[in-house]
């Protein structure tokens, strides 16, 4: 048994079985790799990915993460945060596109973050039929309690590298991958459908700390798992390191689609940053899930992650993804079993 087929049989592999697959120059392996993601996400999705609407909330953030360029140190961008009636529009307009789930993301800000408890309600009340996913980094578990009261359903908190050093190394010393963890953790105790991932090739990575991170994907069993290259924005201090490869990010899809078979695995707008056609690449790496930009438009461009960010239209989206013989599937599209749970 290759190693390929040994991880679509044990959902999981030795560390240097990973490593292997990960680095490997071997496209015979690289190609059943992926034929095999694919496989796994046509037994439990069909030829159906999910969309869901992008809401980029606002680019405040009270951290310095090195990577980020909307880390509280960069002076050269316009800050914002969407009004309660911008958010609705928007809202308002994925709904008569038809999509069921509502992501707002944003930097980290807890003191705002809390007047997105009224915002959460409002919109759970004038959509009962749509599912409110929130990305709001590290708040204090009460807001947390609060926001899903209010109806949030999920919550993405990437964890980014599951390396204390290597996280020491990405963030300032105020932050802590402990600190993270522990958020992850309470928002499942919450109820959350939860997500979590890593940015592939930030400075200073190693293939240890990719398979720490899939160990830590493994165990954890999150719902959904987001990650995407690392890619530089010119006003951080890693403003010069190389973006992560393409190639590596489509490999980790594909053996997080076979470790998780069921998990909502977008294709992000990362990879579709660094190549031409990346969601499509990523669907057919055995990524799931697309989520076309809602933001208003002069709100987006100041939503600066990283340089030469693309911005996902919806309609577009549904052409390619049509032409490359996939459906558009805009419905709520929860979690559909609780199996790694029991
Ligand atoms: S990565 Fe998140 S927490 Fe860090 S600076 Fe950017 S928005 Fe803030």
């Amino acid at each position: 048994m290759d190693l390929v087929d040994e991880l679509v049989q044990k959902r999981d592999l030795p560390d240097e079985g990973l490593r292997e697959l990960l680095s490997s120059s071997d496209d015979v392996m690289a190609a059943k790799l992926f034929k095999r993601a694919r496989e796994t996400a046509a037994e439990h999705f069909g030829r159906e990915i999910y969309i869901r609407a992008l809401i980029e909330w606002s680019n405040s953030c009270r951290n310095d993460c090195y990577y980020c360029g909307i880390r509280r140190s960069n002076h050269a961008i316009e800050r914002y945060i969407l009004s309660e009636e911008e958010i609705l529009q928007c809202c308002g307009q994925a709904h008569e596109d038809g999509i069921r789930t509502f992501v707002l993301q944003g930097g980290e800000n807890p003191v705002k973050a809390g007047e997105l408890v009224g915002i959460v309600a409002l919109i759970k009340k004038k959509y009962p039929d749509s599912a409110v996913t929130l990305s709001l980094g590290e708040l204090p578990a009460e807001l947390y309690a609060a926001l899903r009261e209010a109806g949030a359903d999920r919550y993405l908190l990437r964890h980014e590298t599951a390396t204390p050093s290597h996280y020491a190394k990405l963030h300032p010393k105020e932050m802590s991958l402990e600190n993270r963890l522990e958020c992850l953790h309470e928002l499942r105790k919450l109820g959350f459908q939860t997500g979590m991932g890593m940015m592939v090739g930030s400075p200073f990575q190693t293939p240890d700390h990719l398979i720490a991170d899939l160990r830590l994907i493994r165990s954890f069993r999150p719902e959904m798992v987001g990650l995407g290259p690392f890619v530089p924005q010119k006003d951080t201090p890693f403003g010069t390191y190389p973006a992560g490869s393409a190639d590596l990010t489509l490999r980790l899809y594909a053996i997080i689609r076979l470790m998780l078979p069921e998990a909502g695995i977008p294709a992000t707008t990362a990879l579709s940053s660094i190549i031409p056609n990346g969601h499509i690449r990523g669907i057919e790496s055995g990524a799931n899930v697309i989520m076309p930009n809602y933001t208003p438009l002069s709100r987006g461009k100041q939503y600066v992650l990283y340089d030469n960010k693309s911005r996902q239209d919806f309609h577009k989206i549904k052409t390619e993804l049509n032409a490359a013989g996939y459906v558009v599937n805009p419905s709520r599209g929860d979690f559909k079993t609780n199996q790694y749970h029991v």
